[in-house]
C-alpha cells in the first residue's frame, strides 16, 4: 500500500534522541500530528510510520542515531514499518549524505521544517522518491506551543532561543543550528501560562547559551527580564534556568536568582575546563579567574546555592600538567554535579585539525579520574544533608517500584534524585520532607506531616 486510504488509521510513532531541546522539537512535531488526521502510537514495533528524531552533537550520538534507523529498516523489510522518516540534528548536519548513506529512508526533514511534519509524512505516502526537506531557516524561531509533552505534567522544558553566537572550537552545534535566535517574550509568556494551565508546576528553561537571551536584538539582562515576566505567572512554582555561558553571568542575574521566591538557586555553568591555554584554545571566553570568581560570588549570596557543570577532557594538547589542574579545581569548587565527556573531534569543527589528538584510553582514564574526584564530592556533600528539611517535588513511581521526587538541587533527567521513604501524594505534589540518607547519588528522604 503507498497511498493513504482516508478509511485507513495511519498510525505514528517518534523515537526522540539527545538533548532537551530535541525533546521540546520532538513534542512540537507530535502536537502537530496529534492535530492531523494520523494516530499517535507509543508502540514503537507496530506502528506504520516512525519518525526517529536524531542527535549530532558528537559520534555516539550518530552511532545511536544510525543504529536506530537500521533496527527499523529491518522491520520496514519485514513488512512490519511502512515509512521510516528521519529529523533532528544529524539529519541537518549530514543533510543528503544520510539519505546516500541510509536509502531505505522515506524522508529526510531538517530542523527548519519540523512544523510542516505531518504533510511530509503525508506527502510520504505518495512520492516515488525519498522525500528531501533540509531548508535550516536560519530566521526560523519556533513556537513551541501546542507541544504533546513527553515529560510528565507537572514539569517542562521552556525553550527560550534557537542556535547559538559562541564559536566553541568543538562543538557542532552552531553548523547545525544556526545563530542564535531569542524567542520573543511573549511568545514565551504565552508558551509558559499555556503549560502551566495544562498542569505544569515546575519550567526548566532551555537554551543553547541561556544568558545570551536578548542579546541578538541588543538588549542587556534579556534573561533577567524574561525571568521577571515569567515569574509572574500564577501557580507556576519552580523555575529553573540551565546552560549558563559561565563568562557571562551578571551580578544581576545573581541578584534576581537570589531575591526570586520562583525561579530556584541552580547554576547550570559549563565550563568545559579551566586551564586558560586549553580555554584560550577552544575559544571560550571563561578564564580561571573569572570562573573562580564566579564560583565565589554564587556561593557569597547564596550559600545553598547548587552549582552544576560539564567539563570536557583530552581536548587537543591537553597536557598532564593541565589535566591536574583541572582535577585540583574540581576539589576546590566541589561541584554539586558534574558532567565529564571525553573530547571528540567532530568533523568540520577547528579543533578537530589541531595537533596533540589525545589517544582514546588516555580520555577514558581521565574521564574516570575526574568522575571518581566528583562521586567522593558527591557523596560527600549527600551526607551533610542528612537531618535537613527539604522541599521535594513528587514525581511518581520509578521502575523500581520507589516513590521519588526531586529537591531544588536536582534538575529533572540530568541530576539524582530524592527516594521517598512513607509517601503518600499526587504527582506533582510539593512535599515537606526531611533527609535521613543516601544512596549512590541519590538522597532518601521521609515524609512530614504538611
Ligand atoms: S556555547 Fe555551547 S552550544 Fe554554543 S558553541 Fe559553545 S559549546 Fe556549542
Amino acid at each position: 500500500m503507498n497511498e493513504i486510504n482516508q478509511n485507513t488509521e495511519i498510525t505514528v510513532a517518534m523515537v526522540s534522541l539527545g538533548c532537551p531541546k530535541n525533546q521540546v522539537d520532538a513534542e512540537s512535531m507530535l502536537g502537530k500530528i496529534a492535530q492531523s488526521d494520523f494516530i499517535i502510537t507509543t508502540d514503537i514495533d507496530d506502528t506504520d510510520v516512525i519518525i526517529i528524531n536524531t542527535c549530532g552533537f558528537i559520534d555516539p550520538a550518530k552511532k545511536e542515531a544510525i543504529s536506530e534507523m537500521r533496527y527499523f529498516a529491518q522491520l520496514k523489510e519485514q513488512g512490519q514499518i511502512q515509512k521510516i522518516i528521519a529529523t533532528g540534528c544529524l539529519t541537518q548536519r549530514m543533510g543528503e549524505k544520510l539519505l546516500e548513506r541510509e536509502p531505505y529512508l522515506d524522508a529526510i526533514v531538517g530542523l527548519g521544517e519540523r512544523d510542516n511534519i505531518a504533510d511530509i509524512i503525508k506527502e510520504s505516502f505518495v512520492a516515488t522518491e525519498p522525500l528531501v526537506h533540509l531548508e535550516r531557516k536560519d530566521g526560523f524561531v519556533s513556537d513551541d506551543s501546542a507541544r504533546l509533552l513527553t515529560t510528565p505534567p507537572h514539569w517542562a522544558y521552556l525553550r527560550i532561543s534557537e542556535g547559538c553566537n559562541r564559536k566553541c572550537t568543538f562543538c557542532t552545534i552552531p553548523q547545525i543550528r544556526g545563530s542564535f535566535r531569542s524567542k520573543p517574550i511573549e511568545m514565551l509568556v504565552s508558551e509558559a501560562k499555556e503549560l502551566v494551565n495544562s498542569g505544569a508546576k515546575e519550567l526548566d528553561l532551555i537554551a543553547q547559551d541561556s544568558n545570551y537571551y536578548g542579546k541578538d536584538h541588543g538588549k542587556s539582562n534579556g534573561l533577567v527580564k524574561l525571568l521577571d515576566e515569567l515569574e509572574k505567572i500564577e501557580n507556576l512554582e519552580w523555575i529553573r534556568v540551565m546552560y549558563l555561558y559561565p563568562a557571562t553571568v551578571t551580578d544581576e542575574l545573581i541578584k534576581k536568582i537570589a531575591s526570586s521566591k520562583k525561579v530556584l538557586n541552580y547554576f547550570d555553568i559549563p565550563i568545559q575546563h579551566i586551564n586558560n591555554e586549553i580555554l584560550s584554545s577552544m575559544q571560550r571566553s571563561d578564564t580561571k579567574e573569572k570562573t573562580t570568581k564566579l564560583i565565589e560570588r554564587v556561593r557569597e549570596t547564596m550559600p545553598d546555592a547548587v552549582i552544576r557543570t560539564t567539563v570536557i577532557v583530552g581536548y587537543p594538547g591537553e597536557s598532564s600538567e593541565q589535566f591536574d589542574e583541572l582535577i585540583k579545581f574540581i576539589k576546590w569548587a566541589k561541584f554539586d554535579a558534574l558532567g565529564c565527556f571525553p573530547y571528540y573531534a567532530e568533523k568540520g569543527t577547528p579543533a578537530q585539525k589541531l595537533k596533540g589528538q589525545i589517544k582514546g584510553k588516555l580520555k577514558q582514564k581521565r574521564v574516570e579520574e575526574v568522575m571518581l574526584t566528583q562521586q567522593k564530592i558527591v557523596f560527600e556533600k549527600n551526607a551533610k544533608l542528612i537531618g535537613k528539611e527539604l522541599q521535594v517535588a513528587y514525581d511518581g513511581i520509578d521502575e523500581n517500584n520507589e516513590h521519588i521526587g526531586r529537591y531544588y538541587g536536582q534538575a529533572p533527567q540530568i541530576d539524582g534524585v530524592c527516594i521517598i521513604d512513607n509517601c503518600n501524594a499526587n504527582r506533582g505534589d510539593f512535599l515537606r520532607t526531611k533527609v535521613i540518607g543516601t544512596r549512590d547519588y541519590d538522597i532518601i528522604v521521609e515524609q512530614l506531616a504538611k
